[in-house]
């Protein structure tokens, strides 16, 4: 592990709880760093395919951001993740192995599941807490490329944010950035403005 257990331990409180989610989150940054360089070598942007747990250690651990634009969710729901240094121009996609996700397989998903509905019995609810424990404990000592499949990245390294005007919406009168507002009938609206008026229609 080349996290020390300090950091680690910073990074569980940053989002909060142990979880497996959280343990991906922390091998494929270590997976980034070991494909591109330490965090404070590369000038670094993340594209995350999912917006679960994991993505917590990743802002945490790489710095790459919401609020910076190095962070870049698409909403694919898939345990994938992409790196690039702007500096280099270099990328991977790191994708979640089918076996790992798998693992653990129907059995904890059901569990999870009756979790979520509040039907556990005592005793599944120690299975269950037990496998995640498994979960957590293999992926933070699997070596990287038992984990994940690396690819080189499908696409080039995002364009950093562009500044862009801000419109004011001809319904509610609030500032929208440009690229996100909306023509219609001969009105500039901001989104929800836009998706009230055309679900009327
Ligand atoms: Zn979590
Ligand atoms: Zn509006």
């Amino acid at each position: 592990m080349r996290y020390s257990a300090e950091t680690i331990d910073r990074v569980i409180d940053f989002h909060g709880h142990v979880c497996p989610g959280l343990a991906i989150g922390i091998r494929v940054s270590e997976l980034a760093g070991e494909q591109l360089g330490p965090p404070e070598s590369t000038d670094l942007v993340a594209v995350v395919e999912t917006d679960m747990c994991g993505v917590d250690a990743v802002q945490f651990l790489t710095g790459c951001t919401f609020g910076k634009g190095t962070l870049i969710h698409k909403d694919h729901g898939k345990m994938a993740f992409s790196f690039f240094d702007r500096n280099t121009g270099k990328g991977f996609r790191a994708r979640l192995r089918p076996e790992v996700q798998n693992k653990m397989g129907a059995e904890l998903g059901a569990l999870m599941k009756k979790w979520a509905a509040g039907t556990l019995t005592a005793e599944e609810k120690q299975r269950c807490e037990q496998m995640r424990e498994q979960a957590q404990q293999y992926t933070m000592d699997a070596p990287l490329s038992e984990l994940f499949d690396v690819a080189p990245a499908a696409a080039l390294a995002p364009r950093p944010a562009r500044i862009l005007d801000s419109l004011a919406c001809e319904r509610c009168g609030e500032m929208a950035m440009e690229s996100r507002t909306r023509r219609f009938a001969g009105q500039t609206l901001c989104i929800p403005c836009f998706e009230e008026i055309e679900q009327k229609i």
